[in-house]
């Protein structure tokens, strides 16, 4: 009895056991459950974000792709807009830059037809090309504009709008253009230059399917820009061009007129040194009969003469002299002058010509008591000259600085030097000298100037012109300068001469 009670109680606590155990095992389940669903919606959420990062990358990838293309379009454009530019700037013609602006042109920034007014001196702009547009239906577009006066709405505006433009102010001008041109996609856009507004350009667009963009608007602006200046260039070029021409026309009409004048002055030059030759020419004759008859009622030998007969004639016998020199040096300018003078060119001492005058020239030095200093480089190459003709050179511009410098204290100094430009001699003196204005009307004909040495000595005002023609037939030059009582340097240039006589 004991027995079973035991064993009723042994399975009474096995099936407690049993049931504690169960139970345990149920909660275990139970919160193994609760963490699955957890992780079931866990799940669900992730692949909720990740279905809505999905359609973000979907429309993303869309996005990038219109604006992709839109770019594809953009730089295309901008490479057509290049090579058109290119193409302008190859003409500064007007007409030539509208026949460069092409339907391929325009077509490959994305239109189709285009219609470009543009004004010149006129107030209102004009339909000066056109594309896509047959000729009737463009001058009704040109009509239409001037009637319904858009050219100044365009030109209040600005800049370019289009045909899907939202700005109420031009809500009015797109719809009267649509109807207008029966375009329903277009651009337009004002040309402008420095001075301001200078027509504009019209373009319509390839399809009305594709929707006009900012980048289209900009492209057009762009080209009415590009348009704007070449036209400008053009415009300036025609203007340079024809002051060009002008002046080109005014240079040949006055060289014409100059030449004329040129050739008329070189006929009186001609006329008065034939005339101042052939006068010379006839009083030698005559002079020298005179000076003849002189001498011989001198001589005594037609028989023996009062006193005051033979102071008359020594007189008569002066002045022929002083006259047959005067006529001597005129006929001598005048040859010069005509070209028909001719010259023994032959290598030339200079040192040696200077020399021989200064000899010459001793009795008057002695006279009035006058120092000369010759300052001649040893080594002075040879003048390529004419030495009778030199010699006079220097009898004249000494002869005048003995006249001119004081007695006893007053020296000439002659000095030389060689350059790439010749020979260039110098004959200084500590005389009178004289102004300015002196200094540039000495070696003109009969010049002479005013001064208490001139009134009390005789001249001619020839010397100087003589010497200028004798240097410049050699092709030299001839200058002085001068300071009132302080002196006068006259200088003269003369070319080298390439060959040495055998005798040097
Ligand atoms: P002329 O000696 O016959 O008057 P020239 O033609 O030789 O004519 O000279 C013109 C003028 O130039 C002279 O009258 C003189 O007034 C001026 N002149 C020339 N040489 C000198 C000089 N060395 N010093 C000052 N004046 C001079």
């Amino acid at each position: 009895m004991l027995n079973q009670e035991y064993l009723f109680l042994l399975l009474g606590l096995a099936s407690m056991l049993a049931i504690i155990l169960l139970a345990l095992t149920l909660l275990m389940k139970l919160h193994q459950l609760k963490q699955l669903n957890q992780t079931v919606l866990y799940l669900k959420k992730s692949l909720e974000e990740m279905d809505e990062q999905a359609k973000l990358i979907v429309r993303t990838d869309l996005e990038l792709n219109k604006t992709q293309e839109e770019l594809d379009k953009r730089i295309n454009g901008l490479y057509a807009l290049q090579r058109i530019s290119q193409d302008l700037s190859k003409t500064l013609n007007q007409e030539e830059i509208f026949d460069r602006i092409n339907q391929e042109h325009i077509r490959e920034i994305g239109f189709q037809k285009a219609v470009v007014f543009t004004k010149k001196a006129v107030e209102k702009p004009y339909l000066s090309h056109q594309i896509g547009f047959n000729e009737e239906f463009a001058k009704h577009i040109e009509d239409e504009f001037s009637r319904e006066n858009f050219y100044d709405i365009i030109k209040e505006k600005n800049h370019a709008f289009s045909s899907v433009s939202k700005a109420p102010e031009l809500q009015k001008i797109i719809k009267a253009i649509v109807t207008i041109t029966k375009l329903d996609s277009f651009i337009i856009s004002p040309i402008s230059q420095k001075d301001g507004f200078y027509g504009f350009i019209l373009l319509s667009s390839l399809s009305d399917e594709i929707p006009l963009t900012e980048g289209d608007q900009e492209l057009v602006s762009i080209l009415a820009t590009q348009i704007g200046q070449a036209l400008e260039n053009a415009e300036l070029f025609e203007a340079v061009y024809s002051q060009h021409q002008e002046l080109e026309k005014k240079v040949i009409e006055r060289t014409k007129e100059l030449s004329g004048a040129l050739s008329e002055l070189k006929a009186v030059s001609k006329r008065k040194t034939d005339f101042v030759s052939a006068v010379s020419h006839e009083l030698r004759t005559p002079l020298t009969s005179i000076k003849g008859y002189a001498s011989i009622l001198l001589s005594e030998k037609l028989g023996l003469l009062p006193q005051e007969i033979k102071e008359r004639l020594d007189k008569i016998n002066k002045h022929s002299d002083e006259l047959a020199h005067l006529v001597n040096d005129l006929l001598d300018i005048a040859q010069i002058e005509s070209g028909r003078f001719t010259m023994k060119l032959e290598p030339l001492d200079i040192k040696h010509s200077a020399q021989t005058v200064i000899d010459l020239l001793n009795p008057q030095l002695r006279e009035r008591s006058i120092g000369v200093q010759v300052n001649l480089p040893p080594k002075l190459s040879f003048a390529l000259a004419d030495k009778t003709q030199i010699q006079r050179v220097f009898i004249n511009l000494i002869g005048n600085a003995i006249k001119f410098v004081p007695e006893k204290t007053g020296t000439i100094n002659i000095s030389a030097f060689e350059s790439s430009g010749g020979i260039q001699i110098n004959i200084s003196d500590n005389g009178i000298g004289m102004s300015h204005n002196d200094t540039e009307n000495i070696f003109n004909e009969f010049y002479r100037v005013d001064n208490v040495i001139n009134q009390k000595v005789k001249g001619t005002g020839l010397g100087l012109t003589l010497v200028k023609n004798i240097i410049q037939a050699h092709q030299g030059k001839i200058w002085v300068e001068s300071r009132i009582n302080q002196g006068s340097t006259f200088s003269f240039t003369l070319p080298i001469s390439k060959e040495i006589p055998a005798a040097s």
